[in-house]
């Protein structure tokens, strides 16, 4: 707004300096009454701060109006790792508190405003991991439901009825690898597209930050940059009410502006313990996909996967023996893997089913649970569907009395605990009742078929 200006020499100086200076600024966002400026250096900010400010605070409060904030995003080529903050401006036009920074994101790899000039977003670095991606990731039966949405989620982001996708499952079955998958897919379909990626715990650790520096507005306002917004593992969020709060705020301005929202967490959102109500309710709004863990089919295809990118080929009956070994989920059946591929390296001798069942056991004999005496009780207990406490009992009830023996037993078998510590710990008996007991069990397993049976079964059920 220079007409104000008084039409004189200085106004052509002024003129000038100001062409030139304005040339090389960018405004880059517009988010809420906060400005962001594209500037090539320092050099502009403080020259823009020291010679400018005034006119650009009028001009901002008449074109948008009271308490806009402005900020700089300075654009010099520093070594990886050394990108400029988004700086604050202080003086004039408001006075964001201080510290404000830290609630601030980094502003990285910022395009070059002269290819393409007008309102921008801050490309706010998505955390995105490249390798997690649909390529990689192996379809089946147990999480096929989960990545047909998430496909289609990428396709069309905000579009579907699907947000938030609330992806839930145990651990290490590809919910973090799905969530991936989709921020990376977004980016490849609509590179303009502002993702962020994050875990819940990250997400509580900025805004703690955020409030102690009373910047919970910066906060929101930050997050409200986003088109695809994904939290991992949303669950941490349980017991957290303030972060709750905001995360409502967010939640919902997103959604009301068609952004995506895709949320993991280890648990069903009606089983997420010390959540607000209406989070929850909002979880349920778009759809939840459960990913299960991998069935043998799918466990086989994993297999077939990760080892053929390594150039191994297996023959049908070692997948059949890994996919039949390795049940419980995703990331330990790629930690084998890896074991099979380290291992073929190492001895470059051609795969034998021989070397994977001895890979298999020597995995399994150093990941072997540790035995102690309240393990073993739990063991038979569950076996003979008592309770700790009538276990731990005096009753002399047959069906009572020899679970227990049993348990002193395995006691004394398994863990190199003394007859009175195992006394202690079976609900204060003296040494010789725990004596006793082991040397009858030793003794009667040897001839009584029942006493054998429950002896083998249970020796099985505690190394598992
Ligand atoms: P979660 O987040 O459910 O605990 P992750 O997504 O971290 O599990 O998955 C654990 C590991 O297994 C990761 O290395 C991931 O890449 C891999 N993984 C999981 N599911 C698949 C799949 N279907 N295909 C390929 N790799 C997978
Ligand atoms: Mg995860």
């Amino acid at each position: 707004n220079l007409n104000a200006a008084e039409d004189n020499d200085d106004l052509k100086k002024l003129e000038k300096s100001f062409d030139l200076l304005f040339d090389k600024v960018q405004p880059l966002s517009l988010v809420n009454h906060n400005l962001t400026l594209l500037v090539p250096s320092d050099f502009y900010k403080e020259y823009i701060e020291d010679n400018y400010l005034s006119l650009l605070s009028a001009a901002l409060r008449k074109n948008i109006g009271k308490g806009v904030k402005l900020w700089y995003s300075v654009m010099e080529n520093k070594p990886a790792g050394k990108e400029k903050p988004i700086t604050q401006k202080v003086k004039g036009i408001s006075t964001p508190a201080p510290k404000i920074q830290e609630a601030m994101p980094k502003a990285k790899n910022l395009v070059n405003p002269l290819v393409a000039p007008g309102i921008r977003k801050v490309n706010i670095e998505s955390n995105l991991i490249p390798h997690l991606s649909f390529d990689n990731f192996v379809e089946g039966e147990s999480n096929k439901f989960a990545s047909t949405v998430a496909k289609s989620i990428a396709k069309r982001p905000g579009a579907t009825a699907f947000n938030p996708l609330f992806i839930h499952g145990g651990v290490g079955v590809g919910k973090t690898h799905l969530a991936h998958a989709i921020g990376l897919e977004v980016k490849n379909n609509f590179p303009e597209k502002v993702v962020l990626y994050l875990s819940s715990e990250k997400f509580i650790q900025q805004f703690v930050s955020a409030a102690k520096a009373q910047n919970k507005t910066d906060f929101q306002n930050y997050y409200q940059m986003v088109d695809v917004l994904v939290i991992d593992d949303i669950q941490f969020l349980s017991g957290k009410a303030a972060t709750q709060d905001s995360f409502f705020h967010i939640f919902d301005y997103l959604h009301q502006n068609g952004k995506q929202i895709v949320l993991t967490s280890d648990k069903a959102p009606v089983d997420i313990q010390d959540i607000q109500e209406r989070i929850v309710s909002r979880f349920k709004w778009g759809l939840s996909a459960e990913v299960k863990s991998p069935d043998f089919d799918t466990r086989r295809k994993i297999i077939v996967d990760k080892l053929s990118r390594d150039g191994i080929v297996l023959t049908d009956d070692m997948v059949d023996y890994l996919a039949g070994e390795v049940k419980s989920n995703v990331r330990e059946l790629i930690g084998v893997i890896n074991s099979v591929i380290a291992y073929s390296t190492i001895y470059k001798s051609e795969l034998s089913l021989e070397l994977l069942k001895d890979t298999i056991n020597k995995i399994a004999s150093t990941q072997k649970k540790v035995i102690n005496i309240p393990y073993i009780q739990e063991v038979v207990c569950e076996y003979f569907g008592l309770n700790r406490e009538q276990l731990l009992s005096k009753s002399r009830k047959r069906d009572i009395a020899l679970p227990r023996q049993l348990a002193m037993y395995f006691s004394k078998e398994l863990t190199n605990a003394t007859f009175s510590k195992i006394g202690e710990e079976m609900g204060g008996k003296d040494h010789s009742t725990v004596m006793y007991a082991v040397e009858t069990i030793k003794d009667v397993s040897k001839i009584d078929k029942e006493i054998k049976k429950y002896v083998k079964d249970l020796s099985e059920r505690m190394k598992q």
